[in-house]
């Protein structure tokens, strides 16, 4: 096992890791920028060092500055959360060569999910569903008009180098698409450097269905079922479930089987989750993240495992501590994302925290790097903590959060905790009736 562990990120991921590394004995090394040395990573760390000034290209995104400190600190293996260097193959490339471990899949696993076509392909190939599309990229304006003539409007135009919901757009007939197409290409070119689009059938009342995975690099491999993640704003989403309410016994099983079975035969190891969007019954493949997602703790919840401590035996070469049949689910589990946004708008609403106080008690979870008297520095992330509750069902999970809801102080910032508040209050949210457009018809007409 590692002695010590350095945590390329920040934040309450920073945390979530920290936590996993003191429980196991392990040290941890937190690395900072300029802006963030009063920060609540930095001060629960065994060790810290400052990596760079507060852009994120020049502290948690400089690769050599990272490395640096691993040999200052003597750090064995780098966990990279997730988000900046997480999903980055050539990252993991320079870790390697320099006799350190990366807590997360081989570099080849991480590059052919990270292009999305490649991805399609190679899921399709491990057999499965994947939603119907282009074959590969779209070279010109013809190709895109006969393709999405052949598969019948609407249709979505992704960016093939695509993440963070940016570079999509959707074609309802074909006038539509040839700005689509346009406006796709050129902000791919600009978000990612690439600018190759693809088009797949555009689904119509969808949910965002995802199976989390673990490999242990060897062909071993178990699934540990779905979450739920349809509410979304601008494809980002905002509350995350699991079980998922509308997915049976038989569908989980059905799918969580395929997928275990996909990630052993590529001998992926670590934590992954295959995204799918799930209508009438079906699935559809759309991405697989080679990471540690945002809402894992509600995986963690209903299944009493912990992922972190999972991913860093892996990657020490150990074996996984469950079997398949050894993952029960037990209770229902959701996750609210706290940003420090303004309301309606979702304006970044960065500055101090005057009070914070965690809610508590039975079935409550609070991943938050917050403390009172804390400065939200502008540059990062709006991302400011997760509210997990844990319930023996979904009412009992909604009625908990709701009261944990009412316990949180979060004082001197705007929060988006008033939009929990009030999709608490709805009917839909109460009887688990949405699908992935739900969330912004509410935006736009309640809100
Ligand atoms: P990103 O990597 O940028 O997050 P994804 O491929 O994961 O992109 O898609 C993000 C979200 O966009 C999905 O959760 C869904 O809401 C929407 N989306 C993606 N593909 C489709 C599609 N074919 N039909 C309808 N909605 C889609």
């Amino acid at each position: 096992m590692f002695d010590k562990i350095l945590i390329a990120n920040r934040g309450e991921i920073a945390l979530r890791v920290i936590r996993a590394c003191r429980e196991m004995g392990i040290q941890s090394v937190a690395v900072h920028s300029t802006a963030d040395a009063d920060a609540m990573h930095v001060r629960m760390a065994d060790e810290a060092i400052c990596i760079g000034p507060a852009p994120s290209v020049d502290s948690y995104l400089h690769m050599a500055a990272i490395i640096s400190a691993c040999e200052i600190t003597g750090a064995q293996a780098i966990h990279p959360g997730y988000g900046f260097l997480s999903e980055n193959a050539n990252f993991v490339q320079m870790v390697e060569d320099h006799d350190l471990t990366f807590i997360g899949p081989r570099a080849e696993h991480i590059r052919q999910m990270g292009d999305k076509i490649t991805a399609k392909d190679t899921a399709k190939a491990l057999g499965i569903p994947v939603v119907p599309g282009s074959p590969g990229g779209v070279p010109d304006m013809e190709t895109a008009k006969k393709t999405a003539g052949e598969m019948g409007y609407p249709v979505i135009i992704k960016a093939t180098a695509g993440g963070g919901g940016r570079g999509m757009k959707v074609a309802k007939s074909e006038a539509e698409l040839e700005i689509a197409f346009r406006t796709a290409r050129s902000e791919a070119k600009a978000a990612f450097g690439n600018d190759e689009v693809y088009i797949e059938k555009y689904l119509q009342k969808p949910r965002h269905i995802e199976i989390q995975v673990f490999g242990d690099g060897k062909g071993g491999a178990v699934h540990l079922g779905e979450r739920d993640c349809s509410l979304q704003r601008r494809h980002q989403k905002v509350l995350e479930e699991a079980p998922g309410p509308v997915i049976t016994e038989e569908q989980r099983a059905r799918i969580g089987a395929i997928c275990a079975n996909a990630i052993g035969k590529m001998q992926y190891s670590g934590a992954g989750t295959v995204e799918f969007l799930f209508e009438d019954g079906e699935f559809y493949f759309i991405e697989m993240n080679t990471r540690l997602q945002v809402e894992h703790p509600v995986t963690e919840a209903i299944f009493g495992v912990d992922l972190v401590r999972e991913q860093i035996m892996v990657a020490a070469g150990n074996r996984l501590s469950f079997r398949q049949e050894d993952l029960t689910i037990r209770g229902h589990a959701i996750e609210v994302r706290l940003n420090a946004e303004k309301l309606p708008n979702f304006t970044p609403s960065p500055g101090r925290v005057n009070t914070f106080h965690a809610p508590g008690g039975l079935g409550v979870r609070m991943d938050s790097a917050l403390y009172s008297g804390y400065r939200i520095p502008p540059y990062y992330d709006s991302l400011i903590g997760k509210l997990i509750v844990h319930g023996r069902d979904r009412p009992e999970a909604l009625a908990r959060l709701k009261r944990a809801l009412g316990e949180l102080i979060i004082d001197g910032i705007d929060t988006t905790v008033p939009l929990f508040d009030a999709l608490l209050d709805n009917p839909d949210v109460l009887a688990g009736r949405y699908d992935i457009h739900w969330l912004e018809k509410f935006l736009a007409n309640e809100l």
